[in-house]
């Protein structure tokens, strides 16, 4: 018979007592030197102040590449490079202008969404249909050609975790535009994908089927969408004049930027974090995803800081064009395949700057009951919740080409849409200690794969 108090602690500790203890006072450190010295924030505030936007292609990217390599050079990262990718060039060409063209003339705060063709000049006038879903697109297609479909498509504000309410809408945007200039729409209009209580409007990616005629399209503030959508509901006829400049140019050069710290007993294994250093256009890419590239250049910074010499060759990479085409995200898992890398495991922060509640994760149910051991060793900074399902847009790739386990950061989801892809992303929203308790748990799950492997 096992001893009763044995039994108990098989039940409570499945790592042995003192390594638990160990660990708990290596993260203890990780956390001091963090929270005492941290240098994300202020890493954040140069990237975004002092860089900005940084879309692909645009001059801001190209600061930006050079503010990822100085980074990571001051923040200890044994070598940096740049690994080179196309990116494609989209430009917004100017402002954005719609309004509905009534007897009084009322705004539509819009932006264009991003990969698509403008107007011209001169902007286009038509007669809007209102179209709640594809559903009822099909139902009335033969209403649709010559005027403007507005995509209605709400938010389901009863999902508490707003990333799948993003996931639901998210076709609207990126569908929305070819699917309604099959039945000879001149333009769309989205609702942003948000259910933010202002009225800024969120751009985002869109693709064209090149079957179907390239049509503008743009996102609508929420409050304008639900103007507009009243307006129509009240059976007037209603037109909307917009006005978008924006135009794809020729793809160019853009970068992944990456830092490494050697590995010491397994260098060939390499755990790879990042985030993405492209933003939108309009704002400062503040939450998305300035502060994921400035949490995994921290976890770097603390894990030297305090001396841990990593088993496995820690990478931390700031991918490019994660927001309009994947292609850093692409092209580093192609590279990885054709050197023949090992790549053992990877670790995305994008989902916001807010406090961390959990990790998802792409694993077999094996290791998932390994990570989740680690559980009580995460709670004192915040994560509770360590679940199958999760990872990262950038880091995918790895996953699908090399089957590289996978983990993304899950912060506190219910701020980030009123600031995802619209003006509002800027600094000033992100809190210090939120974006430090990320960076925190991060370099804790970072020491636990590198120490006890998957
Ligand atoms: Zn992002």
């Amino acid at each position: 018979m096992m001893h009763r108090m044995f039994v108990l602690y098989l039940l409570t500790f499945s790592l042995p007592a003192l390594a638990r203890q160990e660990d708990s006072l290596q993260i203890r450190a990780i956390a001091d030197e963090i929270l005492e010295h941290g240098r994300a924030y202020e890493n954040l505030r140069v990237l975004t102040k002092q860089v900005g936007a940084r879309l692909s292609g645009s001059a801001g990217m190209y600061k930006a590449e050079a503010w990822g390599k100085k980074t990571l050079e001051q923040d200890g990262a044994d070598k940096v490079w740049l690994q080179e990718c196309k990116v494609p060039h989209w430009v917004r060409g100017g402002k954005d202008e719609a309004y509905i063209a009534a007897t009084r003339k009322i705004n539509l705060d819009i932006l264009a969404l991003g990969n698509s063709m403008g107007t011209g000049p001169k902007g286009i006038k038509a007669p809007v249909i209102l179209i709640n879903s594809f559903d009822e697109l099909e139902l009335r297609k033969d209403e649709v050609k010559g005027k403007i479909v507005f995509y209605n498509y709400k938010f389901n504000n009863k999902l508490v975790k707003t990333f799948a309410a993003y996931a639901d809408a998210g076709k609207y945007r990126s569908q929305g535009p070819s699917r309604a200039a099959k039945y000879g729409a001149v333009a769309v209009l989205v609702r942003s994908m948000s259910n933010a209580a202002d009225n800024n409007p969120h751009t985002g990616g869109m693709n064209y089927n090149d079957s179907f005629p390239k049509i503008p399209a743009a996102a609508v503030g929420l409050r304008d969408a639900n103007i507009l959508a009243q307006l129509i509901t009240d059976k007037r006829d209603v037109s909307v004049y917009l006005k978008t400049l924006a135009k794809m140019l020729p793809d160019t050069i853009g970068h992944n930027v990456i830092g490494e710290l050697k590995g010491s007993e397994f260098p060939d294994q390499i755990i790879t974090i990042g985030g993405h250093l492209d933003s939108w256009d309009p704002a400062e890419g503040a939450h998305d995803d300035g502060a994921g590239c400035v949490q995994s250049i921290e976890v770097l910074r603390a894990l030297k800081a305090i001396g841990y010499k990593p088993k496995r060759t820690i990478r931390i990479v700031l991918f490019a064009n994660e927001e309009n085409g994947l292609r850093g995200g692409t092209k580093y898992a192609e590279e990885a395949k054709a050197k023949g890398e090992q790549h053992y495991f990877a670790l995305e922060s994008d989902a916001g700057g807010f406090t961390p509640r959990g990790f998802g994760f792409t694993v077999s149910d094996e290791q998932l009951t390994k990570i989740r051991q680690w559980l009580p060793l995460f709670t004192p900074y915040g994560v509770f919740e360590l679940s199958q399902g999760g990872g990262g847009a950038d880091i995918g790739p790895l996953n699908r080409t090399l089957k590289t386990p996978l983990a993304g950061l899950q912060p506190d989801s219910q701020r980030y849409f009123d600031i995802h892809h619209a003006r509002n992303d800027v600094f000033e929203a992100v809190n210090k200690r939120e974006l430090e308790l990320g960076a925190i748990n991060m370099a804790a799950l970072i020491y636990l794969v590198d120490k006890y492997g998957l």
